[in-house]
């Protein structure tokens, strides 16, 4: 399918509609109303904007694609994870995950929204990184997955105010940083009191760690959290696992962490997947307990997840809870994801994956 030569509406700023609005003779405060339409109404097309006028709307419709990624499946239960794939124009497919927050009075979630179809960097115990590079998302891609687990959520409860989403992760399929202006553009989206209306606090980006995109991202106004894949605590090891370590080796990696913790405050935090005799020994723990004491960061500890076609394993419970233990005794905040997180980010890329070897 060709892809459509108008720009999409999700992907403009407050700003730039109401100069747009401007120039079509139009007042600039109906650009908020439409926003409003989008980010609080989660309207589905430019014709349920019912407050602006009928010539308005067709110059919208002219102008911008009110288009959306259609869902192709939901998978999971209600209060447990639930994925969901969509459908691109062009028919490429990817993933977001929807995660409860934890408790049972809350119907707040965390969505896990993906960056790219496949992933360039190419980690060794990743579907996302096995499956190769396709192509960046777009903003309006990117924009488009939180408002479809928006939509769905109405559909689902007929609900209209109450929102979903709290915060976002972004951490599912891709390399977030290796789509910087897209990535950045989308979060401000996200961000803005007149879109997503979600704190920057409430977002985190996780990265296998672009050294020289972790010192941008350090100069950017808003306050994002970011969660950097250390998988590894010395150069030998993590250059098995995750080939972008050859490019930026951990010293460099944690200095750009260094300048990202200087500019932001403490925002980091280390994610550490547990693969059986490969990175769960002692010394590997010894080490990683002293990088994240140096930047007073959490971890997260994730048991290996199987993903087809690869043969790492997740250690024995005994050890994993070892590794966490020790983490504990040395200091560090830590958390080990069992099941709900585990299971969330080894399945974004797997969903896909199987998919498109169905077919
Ligand atoms: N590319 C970025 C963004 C997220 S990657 C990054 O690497 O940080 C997707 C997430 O899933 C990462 O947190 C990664 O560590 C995790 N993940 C990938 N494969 C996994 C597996 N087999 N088991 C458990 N977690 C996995
Ligand atoms: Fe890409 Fe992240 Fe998967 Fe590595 S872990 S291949 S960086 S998506």
């Amino acid at each position: 399918m060709e892809r459509p030569s108008v720009e999409s509406i999700f992907s403009q700023s407050l700003e730039a509609l109401q100069d747009q609005f401007e120039r079509w003779g139009e007042s600039r405060w109906r650009a908020g109303q439409l926003m409003d339409w989008i980010y609080r109404k989660f309207a589905g097309s430019f014709d349920e904007c019912s407050n602006l006028s009928k010539t308005l709307r067709a110059k919208l419709k002219e102008n911008y694609s009110f288009y959306c990624a259609p869902l192709v499946t939901v998978t999971g239960q209600e209060h447990e994870t639930r994925k969901f794939l969509w459908k691109l124009e062009g028919g490429d497919l990817i993933e977001s995950v929807l995660i409860p927050a934890g408790h049972e009075d809350s119907d707040r979630q965390t969505l896990c929204v993906s960056t790219q179809v496949g992933c360039p960097c190419g980690c060794k115990f990743c579907a996302s990184g096995r499956s190769g590079f396709v192509r960046n998302l777009t903003v309006a891609e990117i924009v488009g997955q939180f408002l479809g687990a928006e939509r769905w959520y109405r559909r689902q409860t007929g609900v209209k105010e109450e929102r979903l989403l709290s915060n976002i992760v972004v951490m599912g399929m891709g390399e977030p940083l290796a789509n910087y202006e897209n990535l950045m553009a989308a979060l401000s989206v996200i961000n803005a009191p007149w879109g997503g209306n979600l704190g920057a606090r409430k977002i985190t980006i996780s990265t296998s760690g672009l050294a020289p995109q972790i010192r941008r991202l350090a100069g950017e106004e808003p306050q994002y959290r970011l969660a950097i894949s250390l998988h590894a605590a010395t150069d030998s090891i993590r250059n098995q696992i995750m080939p972008v370590n050859h490019r930026y080796p951990l010293k460099e990696l944690l200095a750009a962490c260094e300048a990202y913790q200087r500019a932001k405050g403490r925002m980091i935090s280390f994610e550490y997947i547990l693969i059986d005799r490969l990175n769960d020994t002692p010394e590997q723990c010894d080490l990683l307990a002293g990088i994240a004491r140096r930047f007073h960061a959490h971890v997260n500890l994730i048991p290996f997840n199987d993903v087809d076609g690869c043969d790492f394993r997740r250690p024995p419970q005994t050890v994993i809870q070892g590794f966490f233990n020790h983490l504990q005794q040395r200091g560090v905040s830590v958390t080990l994801r069992q099941k709900k997180g585990g299971d969330i980010n080894a399945a974004c890329g797997q969903l896909r994956l199987r998919k498109m070897e169905k077919n």
